[in-house]
């Protein structure tokens, strides 16, 4: 795991006032909920979930997740699964395809380690070329039969990677099975362009999409009298759907942990947990003119892709709007539209708390998460967890 600095550790039992902005501050109390909540969920529905580690990149917090239930992680890089590795996570998926030798090689290696201490990874594949190359590196590797598991990734509408659904990905499996050093652990089936559909009835009817295709997928694996052992997919938007379709047998969410702002404006669905902003951009107002703020966050300190930061918990008739900044400043304007008729501002030092748009590439920017219990407002420093995974991106 990486290191954490003398002034970052020292914060450990300190109120949260003395936290120096921007930081990134996790409200664990909120996280705890929704890692409940979850927990609960996949029990009700009878799916396995496999949370995806691409959001927090932390091996701690993975290993609170397995604590609650979890039963491994998701990754989507081969140095993210490296980097969980490395702090002790044992049963990792990495849910996308890789195609570089040299990445196979650290597959391979990373695969007979985990094989080592009982653990197990797996990868997804689109493509004959992608599963030849792989079984040669767990060759190259002496890594043994059924060295690893390998899920074919089937196309199920987001057009990005993935097999046809239907024959082509049962040719798929079949040659996984025709190789010694590779077990045929099932289909991947993920939706990402479904999941910020606003609408709960528009996801459920995209997934109802998925599920034919999936559906004419399995088809054709019993006419061949292929076994499929496990299909998985769905994130937070659409999981409610997937895991009431009787056919996914493992879920994939990632951001349910955090909760980013983008999520917050879809419809929830009713069979939905009430997952919770946990995640937030601790910052301070550094600047003020007559009509307008400056704090000290700008998109260095959070991801700007979905939609600026949004301000948290301010009354109404203290709303402010965030706007771009640029690197290292927010501009606060009083929001008439919300309810700040009276052009309110906050005073120079005061503490703002921003909901990032986007949570996983927002976590991507910093080396540490700092952990508070007891609320941002009176609460205190309990834990400082390093982003492992930062920066992995091969
Ligand atoms: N599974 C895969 C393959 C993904 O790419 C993602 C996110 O992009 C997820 C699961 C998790 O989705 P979310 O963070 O929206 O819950
Ligand atoms: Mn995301």
């Amino acid at each position: 795991m990486k290191h954490i600095p003398e002034h970052l550790q020292t914060l450990v039992g300190q109120a949260v006032k003395r936290i120096d902005t921007p930081a990134l501050v996790i409200d664990l109390d909120a996280m705890d909920r929704n890692i409940e909540r979850m927990a609960r969920f996949a029990q009700q529905h009878g799916v396995l979930w496999r949370p995806h580690a691409k959001l927090h990149k932390s091996a701690h917090i993975a290993h609170l997740l397995e604590h609650a239930g979890a039963c491994g992680h998701c990754v989507q890089k081969v140095s993210e699964a490296e980097a969980l590795a490395q702090g002790g996570i044992t049963n990792i998926f990495i849910s996308n395809e890789v195609i570089a030798q040299t990445k196979l090689a650290r597959v391979a290696a990373l695969a007979k380690a985990l094989n080592a201490q009982g653990g197990r990874l797996a990868l997804a594949v689109d493509c004959e070329e992608g599963i030849t190359r792989l079984a040669r590196a767990l060759q190259d590797a002496q890594a043994g039969d059924a060295a690893m598991d390998v899920l074919v990734e089937i196309n199920v509408g987001q057009n990005r990677c993935g097999a046809e659904p239907g024959e082509a990905a049962l040719a798929l499996a079949q040659a996984i099975a025709a190789q010694p050093v590779l077990r045929f652990a099932g289909l991947q089936a993920y939706h990402g362009g479904a999941q910020h559909l606003r609408g709960a009835e528009e996801r459920k009817t995209a997934i109802e999409q998925v599920l034919k295709l999936v559906n004419r997928t399995r088809h054709e694996f019993d006419r061949a009298g292929l076994a499929i052992p496990l299909i998985t997919g769905a994130g937070t938007g659409t999981m409610v759907n997937e895991a009431a379709s009787g056919i996914y047998g493992e879920i994939q969410p990632g951001s349910f942990l955090f909760m980013d702002a983008d999520y917050a404006t879809n419809q929830r669905d009713a069979a939905q947990p009430l997952f919770e902003h946990a995640l937030y951009v601790k910052t301070q107002v550094m600047s003020l003119s007559s009509d307008y703020a400056v704090c000290d966050a700008g998109h260095k300190a959070h991801a700007i892709d979905s939609g600026l930061p949004r301000l948290h918990a301010l009354a109404p008739e203290n709303a402010l709007r965030f706007a771009n900044g640029g690197d290292e400043h927010g501009v606060l304007h009083p929001d008439a539209d919300a309810g700040n008729h009276s052009g309110w501002l906050p005073a120079l030092g005061e503490t703002l708390w921003l909901i990032p748009g986007h949570c996983d590439p927002t976590v991507n920017l910093h080396d540490h998460l700092i952990g508070v219990r007891g609320g941002r407002l009176k609460g205190v420093v309990e834990r400082i967890f390093t982003v492992d995974g930062r920066g992995a991106l091969t």
